[in-house]
């Protein structure tokens, strides 16, 4: 009740604003009306696999595949993502990134948990996907690890934070071929020897804010899978509607290297 009282105050002092553009909203991390109706929220069809969202059941066939996942699957089972990432999901997702707008975390995760339901539904642990040392210390928090821990708290799953750890830096990836990213980010994610007993036959959905290439959650999975993890899915806040065909447009460069 006092933690209530306390909120109440602060609303009066201090109005929530909203996520993205900080017009005053009903309650902290909401989007204002003009801001959810720019969002573009994925929903089916999409493809089984990686999640992109296809134009028209036409479209998505009998298998509802993308080319991309019917060429070379990836390591995980199923990948989601809240949003599409164009402009509107860079204004909520840039200041939680860079600009230290942790509450964020709290409006992505709800959309996430739409998204991913099934993913979270079947899910023993979710595992962030890990920054460089280096780079933590620059940005002085994982938001991966935000998302993961605001989706542990409403979804009910445990959270293993520390489950995964960058071995080396691997430099800007958005500036590479998606052949390139895959190789540079081979080996470059390792489960943490003291995680391993957790990882073996868990039911692991990884969690991260934007889907690019794919290439570092590939990594991600596959060094949980060969720690014995029995299931991988990913959850992320947003993803490229095109992330596997080449280069990644300008813009994505600052995401694709973590
Ligand atoms: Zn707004
Ligand atoms: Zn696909």
């Amino acid at each position: 009740m006092l933690r209530d009282l306390a909120r109440a105050t602060l609303d009066l002092l201090l109005p929530p604003g909203c996520a993205c553009c900080d017009s005053p909203v009903a309650s902290p991390g909401q989007l204002c009306g003009p801001c959810f109706q720019a969002m573009r929220f994925i929903a089916e069809p999409l493809c089984q696999r990686c999640g992109l969202p296809f134009a028209s059941q036409a479209e998505a066939g009998r298998l509802r595949l993308c080319t991309a996942c019917a060429e070379s699957p990836p390591p995980w089972a199923r990948a989601r993502a809240a949003l599409l990432y164009d402009g509107a999901a860079k204004g909520l997702i840039l200041p939680f990134k860079h600009a230290g707008r942790e509450e964020n975390a709290a409006a992505l995760a709800l959309h996430m948990h739409r998204a991913g339901a099934a993913l979270l539904a079947g899910a023993d642990l979710l595992v962030p996907v890990p920054l460089h040392r280096r780079r933590l210390l620059h940005r002085r928090y994982n938001q991966a690890a935000l998302l993961a821990h605001a989706l542990a708290r409403r979804a009910r799953v445990a959270c293993l934070p520390d489950a995964l750890v960058r071995t080396r830096a691997t430099g800007r990836l958005g500036e590479r071929s998606a052949a390139e990213r895959d190789r540079l980010m081979r080996g470059a994610i390792a489960v943490r020897p003291g995680r391993l007993a957790r990882i073996a036959g868990a039911r692991v959905v990884l969690i991260d804010d934007v889907l690019t290439s794919g290439a570092t959650a590939g990594a991600c999975a596959q060094a949980l899978l060969d720690a014995g993890a029995c299931s991988i899915d990913v959850l992320v806040a947003s993803r490229v509607a095109d992330p596997r065909s080449g280069r990644a447009p300008r813009q994505e460069e600052e995401h694709a290297d973590d």
